[in-house]
């Protein structure tokens, strides 16, 4: 997943909590064979080649995948759409590269989770359109720590920490304390804006320093706004809190593409979030209940 994991768990079993922690490194490299665009045998990289020619059958895992991301796409009215890969695979952070602006612009109608049709019956994904790509990047990571507390919960695992890069999600608490968990300043590597203390809970945070380039002074970084087709560029990082890393997942990349205003009103109407938005001029901003913690 081009990311740093790192599992942390208490068992008073040395052997088997090594085998547990195992477990979710296998769980994870198997999603990553999966879900990823980069690897041509995924499954994702099969619908990408085929979904715009006719149905095509899915795996259930898959499916749901879709079947959720959609859901975060109606929720946030289109910021979140999986769809941004339409011009998003053009781009290399790592190289530099980017697509032309005329290609931009004549590749944006190609991003819009409407001309994703499901088919729940026949367990079908169709793209409507030819040119359609999808990417779950801002999503997978957090399904995969779900998918790895699940396991370690089936192995009686009652205190854990499961990070996939900027998703976490901490199983009860620190024995007996909470987890502190920190949200990285943005402009400033290695230094911490705030920390957390937190039990029981996933966050994700969202920044547009994880992946990004630098020309003629205007930041290229990889989370994409579907209605520009170019990177979005009102903050710097959005973190959420929330009950599992799947919703936090979804919810700091669509809020990164929101921004402040429209982010921390979606959060603050949803009742079981919270969030922390660093804008573009460094400034926190914290949804309605968070404001005790951060103090
Ligand atoms: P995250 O770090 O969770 O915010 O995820 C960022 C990743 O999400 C990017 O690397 C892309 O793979 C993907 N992504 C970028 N823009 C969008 C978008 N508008 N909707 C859904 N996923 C996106
Ligand atoms: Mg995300």
């Amino acid at each position: 997943m081009g990311t740093r994991i790192s599992v942390q768990l208490w068992h008073q079993d040395k052997d088997r909590g090594e085998t547990a922690v195992e477990t979710v490194m296998e769980e994870f490299r198997r999603l990553d064979r999966k879900l990823s665009p980069y690897i041509d045998s995924s499954e994702l990289s099969l619908v990408n080649r085929m979904a715009s020619l006719e149905p095509l059958v899915i795996s259930e895992e898959l499916y749901r995948l879709l079947e959720t991301s959609l859901e975060y796409s109606t929720l946030t009215e289109g910021a979140f759409d999986i769809t941004f890969a339409s011009i998003g695979h053009r781009y290399d952070y790592r190289k530099g590269i980017k697509p032309t602006e005329s290609l931009i612009d004549r590749s944006l109608p190609l991003i819009d989770y409407r001309n994703i049709r499901l088919d729940a019956d026949k367990g079908t994904v169709f793209f409507e359109k030819q040119g359609i790509r999808i990417d779950l990047g801002g999503i997978a990571k957090g399904y995969a720590v779900d998918r790895g507390i699940e396991l370690l919960q089936r192995r009686g695992v009652q205190h854990a920490l499961i990070s996939a890069g900027g998703d976490s999600r901490l199983l009860g608490d620190h024995r007996g304390r909470p987890w502190h968990i920190g949200v990285q300043a943005p402009r400033d590597k290695g230094n911490m804006a705030a920390v957390l203390p937190i039990a029981d809970s996933a966050i994700s945070t969202s920044g547009d320093y994880e992946r990004f380039f630098e020309r003629d002074g205007i930041r290229y970084h990889h989370i994409i706004s579907p209605d520009t087709g170019r990177s979005a560029d009102t903050l710097q990082s959005v973190t959420i809190i929330g009950p599992n890393a799947t919703r936090t997942d979804a919810l700091s990349t669509s809020v990164f593409v929101l921004g402040a205003e429209k982010g921390m009103a979606l959060i603050n109407r949803l009742h079981d979030v919270e969030t922390i938005i660093i804008d573009k001029h460094g400034k926190m901003i914290t949804s309605d209940d968070l404001a005790d913690l951060t103090q």
